[in-house]
């Protein structure tokens, strides 16, 4: 049975709504809550959305407690009282032979989130002398949020910490030590020589795995940001949307997924908000890290563009406006563009 994008995506959003149901990181099984049939909870019951291959066929239902098997989505839509929704063009209906159902269990996103205490004496501050050093502007510290522990916890003694948002709840916190990489560095070769105790450049909150976090992910507006740009560190994020002026662009978001690397997880976060595009603008030093990022990226959005930065920067911090302004207007690579670049070994 032929069903066209438009009329699986409109029997998606139905099904959805209907059956309270949600779509899994991979966006291959709406997952149902409750099964219609045996009644069990817990998301046992699971709906195949995927593209029609190895026997699956859009629509077909089948819950893996009480291992009923739906392969029709007409009698599907019809059972849970929505005939409404079902799909014309039955002529062409062929009987399909599925053994071995999808392995909805592997599928299955872990994205819970536990909500996380600031460290103790924690306040929010409008005024840093490293964060003025590193270019903090009265925006920066409006949209982004930052403070200290004001000399009141030693633990958190010259760090500046940002608290990561989800949904409005704090969910982590990055901690960065005011000194630079290098002092840090060249306090700590002594300190180990003397046997003393070591500064830690970060000192971030434990409770929940960072690969199940985004920062500024809360500035992604659902059906209003199409565009995300992905970046290493809060850092980047912060210069990016200050020297693009995107404080209050929704259309185009940078987050960071705190490494060269995204998960399932942050995958299935942004495509929940229905974000279209990505651009990758990790460091191009990690072309390999690069290249296994977008492949991944591809499978999951319409279009995944490499932010390749030219002139002299390093990395979005580093780099000045106008060098930042040609990345986007002329240095952005398809993934396989990306590749042949890096194969030359010379940029376009
Ligand atoms: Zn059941």
């Amino acid at each position: 049975m032929y069903i066209s994008k438009e009329d699986k995506e409109y029997l998606i959003r139905e099904l959805q709504a209907e059956l309270h149901a949600r779509l899994d990181g991979g966006r291959k099984n709406l997952i149902v809550p409750e099964c219609i049939w045996c009644g069990k909870t817990g998301g046992k019951l699971g709906i195949y959305v995927g593209p029609e291959k190895n026997g699956k066929v859009f629509g077909m239902a089948h819950c893996f407690s009480c291992g009923r098997t739906c392969k029709d989505i007409n009698r599907f839509v019809e059972e849970i009282g929505r005939s409404d929704l079902q799909v014309k063009d039955t002529a062409k209906f062929t009987p399909v032979e599925v053994p071995e159902f999808f392995n909805l269990e592997e599928d299955e996103i872990d994205d819970e989130l536990v909500v996380v205490e600031m460290p103790e004496s924690w306040k929010r501050c409008f005024k840093n002398p490293y964060l003025k050093s590193r270019g903090f502007t009265t925006d920066d510290y409006a949209y982004f949020p930052v403070g200290t522990t004001r000399g009141l916890n030693f633990k958190f003694d010259d760090y500046v910490v940002f608290p990561i948002y989800d949904d409005g709840d704090i969910v982590g916190y990055v901690s960065r030590h005011v000194w630079s990489k290098q002092d840090i560095d060249e306090y700590n070769d002594k300190a180990k020589r003397n046997n003393k105790y070591q500064i830690r450049r970060y000192n971030n909150s434990i409770e929940n795995d960072f690969v199940k976090l985004l920062y500024n992910y809360d500035s992604i507006i659902e059906d209003e940001t199409d565009t995300v740009i992905l970046v290493e560190g809060i850092f980047d994020v912060i210069a990016l949307t200050r020297k693009l002026d995107l404080y209050d662009n929704h259309r185009i978001v940078a987050v960071c997924t705190f490494g060269k690397k995204i998960s399932d997880a942050q995958i299935y976060k942004l495509q929940s908000k229905g974000v279209h595009d990505i651009i990758i603008g990790y460091d191009t030093d990690a072309s390999d890290a690069i290249n296994v990022a977008a492949d991944k990226l591809n499978e999951y959005f319409d279009n995944v563009m490499i932010a390749k930065l030219v002139g002299e920067g390093k990395d979005w911090d580093d780099a000045n406006f106008w060098d930042i302004y040609d990345t986007f207007s002329e240095s952005l690579f398809t993934p396989i563009e990306y590749k042949l670049s890096n194969v030359d070994g010379k940029i376009r």
